[in-house]
């Protein structure tokens, strides 16, 4: 090939720059098991600087992964409710989405994480899509939530009392104090 000014090569590259990339990427694929052991055996005999550069990695994109954790939360939990009776409180309405949460209806929230092995937030959530978004829950705002699970009612009086929750307070058995955590 005779050699060509770098202007050149640059308008040749852009021109064919579909072609290039097909060309690469079935280059990758036909060598791929080769790069992945070149890959693993590196790690291995690098494991301290690949753990200071992820570690630094993560140190510089602190924000962007803010972000894009606190969108990727946002629209799991907006999902989540959309199958719940939408994004709103089922007692008062509020809507703000910061403000909302799930109940479990009837309470058994802690049992039903324990079942999952999840501790709450959004493990909580990721579960329940992944298992089709199972009946048995709704959406309330914090207050009511918490109203709910302290007292057996929120004093906005819109929503009914589940007869297990009743029968727990007309016994007068001592009330449990709500897990501080995503669900009652
Ligand atoms: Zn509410
Ligand atoms: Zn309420």
């Amino acid at each position: 090939m005779s050699r060509q000014s770098p202007s050149k090569r640059r308008a040749y590259r852009q021109a064919h720059q579909e072609y290039i990339r097909a060309y690469r990427r079935a280059y990758y694929r036909q060598n791929k098991a080769k790069y992945l052991a070149h890959n693993r055996s590196y790690i291995e005999t690098h494991r301290e600087e690949v753990r200071a550069q992820s570690r630094e990695y993560w140190r510089r994109h602190k924000d962007e992964r803010q972000i894009y954790f606190r969108g990727y939360i946002r629209s799991l939990k907006m999902e989540t409710f959309e199958h719940y009776g939408g994004a709103h409180c089922l007692c008062c309405g509020e809507n703000h989405f910061e403000f909302l949460t799930l109940d479990h209806i009837g309470g058994g929230g802690a049992e039903h994480k324990r079942q999952l092995a999840v501790s709450g937030g959004y493990a909580l959530y990721r579960r329940l899509k992944k298992q089709g978004f199972p009946s048995g829950l709704r959406v309330l705002c914090w207050n009511c939530n918490c109203s709910l699970g302290m007292y057996g009612y929120c004093p906005h009086g819109n929503i009914q009392v589940e007869k297990q929750q009743a029968d727990v307070n007309n016994g007068h058995h001592p009330q449990q104090l709500p897990l501080f955590g995503e669900v009652s």
